[in-house]
């Protein structure tokens, strides 16, 4: 029985788009491939963000395209106890402080300085709470399994925000806890989220939490050079059969599987199988993919 167990964490802002198939695919036949689970993450943790109905669309999208996640689909609005804890525990360790400043007060610095480090600097003001990353955390490494060893440095990370001044969950502490939580020890996701990774791993290891692998993809370029992404209006995945079909067939074809041609047409289930057997990451490359050519939308 293999160990691996991967996530799909989808945030219901909208729609699931190309892109977002190509990240679900590739963590899917990962863990697949592997054996292991590919469990479902529903990332619903700033409210306002996220439409009514949008998880649903996504949910029955995943269905559409053959993409059966293992156990029940989780939700980060049902996980405020675990991040409240999380917080408690960084506080107890003098790794977390409330903050008062703007962003507008720290505009001409790169990261936020630690101002409130010592006492916040406006006591009645709202404050967000953040990590210290001054106190010994150490440059953050790690090996991506596309893109290589990563390096940073703590300074140049400055202190996350672990709770926001309204009160919501930041993404970072809600996406370390529920990944140490469900026992994920694999991520496999966009590019655009590798320089998220180093906070991701700064928390883990204030909190002496197990550490997954982690595997950024390369990105899907639409044709106007901008990534696809919900922001530039990339249009929703169909859900009807015969759009499904040549469409997982081109984010294979984009995850440089080379899928034969005639499965083109050929049941989802079809390619997945075909797609779950021939899984390399070695034909990967670490560079954006134009979608031009590829597909048209
Ligand atoms: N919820 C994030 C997004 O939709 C992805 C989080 C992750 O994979 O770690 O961009």
């Amino acid at each position: 029985m293999s160990n691996y167990r991967g996530r799909f964490a989808p945030t219901p802002s909208g729609p699931l788009h190309f892109g977002s198939l190509v990240a679900a695919l590739a963590s899917f036949l990962d863990a697949r491939r592997a054996k292991g689970e590919w469990r479902l993450r529903i990332e619903d943790i700033d409210p306002p963000r996220c439409p009514a109905g949008a998880a649903d669309t996504i949910l029955r999208q995943l269905e559409a395209f053959g993409l059966h996640w293992d156990g029940p689909a989780t939700w980060q609005h049902d996980c405020n106890d675990a991040y409240a804890a999380a917080l408690e525990r960084l506080k107890a360790q003098g790794l977390a402080y409330p903050c008062s400043c703007s962003r507008k007060q720290w505009r001409n610095y790169s990261v936020y300085p630690g101002w409130c480090r010592h006492g916040v600097q406006e006591p009645d003001k709202p404050v967000a709470w953040r990590l210290r990353s001054d106190l010994g955390l150490r440059p953050v490494v790690w090996q991506d399994r596309l893109f290589g060893e990563q390096r940073f440095d703590p300074a140049e990370l400055g202190d996350v925000v672990l709770q926001r001044k309204d009160g919501l969950w930041a993404y970072q502490l809600a996406v370390v806890v529920d990944d140490a939580d469900q026992g994920i020890s694999d991520v496999v996701r966009g590019f655009d989220l590798l320089d998220n990774t180093p906070w991701q791993r700064q928390l883990q290891h204030a909190m002496s939490l197990p550490v997954p692998r982690y595997l950024h993809l390369p990105l899907i370029i639409g044709e106007d050079g901008q990534k696809l992404s919900k922001q530039n209006l990339a249009p929703a995945l169909p859900e009807y059969d015969d759009a499904v079909r040549p469409l997982l067939h081109a984010a294979l074809t984009a995850l440089d599987q080379a899928p034969p041609r005639e499965l083109t047409t050929a049941p989802v289930e079809e390619q997945l199988s075909w797609a779950t057997a021939h899984w390399k990451i070695a034909r990967l490359r670490a560079e954006a993919y134009h979608q031009a050519g590829v597909v048209t939308l």
